[in-house]
């Protein structure tokens, strides 16, 4: 079942995919939530200003949370992003043990090597990552194109 506050989450997750586009990176943006509701960690993609191209929202978020909390689990936590992740996010969150991940649309163009995170989840050994894809679709559609147009990212 979908909780309820998934689309407020999404809707914070593309509040930092528009920072990151006026940053000049590539307009994703994460957020993860803990176990009661309350957003411990707001991540965008910062690849191109980092010149670090493992530096997806996703992992930026991970990274900083895990840091924060001297921790390599996240158990009971859950990540929202604005669109599906890529293989090498969606196996990060399997190594923190995330619970669930919710994303809004999925562009297979976008990624380089695409594997649905769902297949991902699935084949995931030891650990069962929850997978929650389409929240908000067409509004994280319309925003990176427009977030792109604005930019020219
Ligand atoms: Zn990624």
């Amino acid at each position: 079942m979908i909780e309820h506050r998934a689309e407020e989450y999404i809707r914070l997750a593309m509040a930092a995919a528009e920072t990151a586009a006026q940053r000049g990176n590539a307009p994703f943006g994460a957020i993860i939530v803990d176990p009661n509701g309350a957003v411990v960690a707001t991540a965008y993609h910062r690849v191109k200003e980092m010149l670090d191209p493992s530096a997806h929202a996703e992992i930026t978020a991970i990274r900083t949370l895990c840091q924060e909390r001297r921790t390599t689990s996240l158990e009971g936590f859950r990540l929202y992003v604005n669109k599906e992740p890529c293989p090498m996010c969606c196996i990060c969150m399997i190594e923190a043990k995330l619970a669930a991940l919710y994303y809004g649309d999925s562009d297979e163009a976008s990624v380089p090597c695409y594997i649905p995170a769902e297949e991902i989840a699935r084949r995931a050994r030891g650990h069962r990552l929850r997978v929650y894809g389409g929240i908000l679709a067409t509004e994280t559609i319309r925003q990176r194109e427009q977030l792109s147009r604005q930019y020219g990212l």
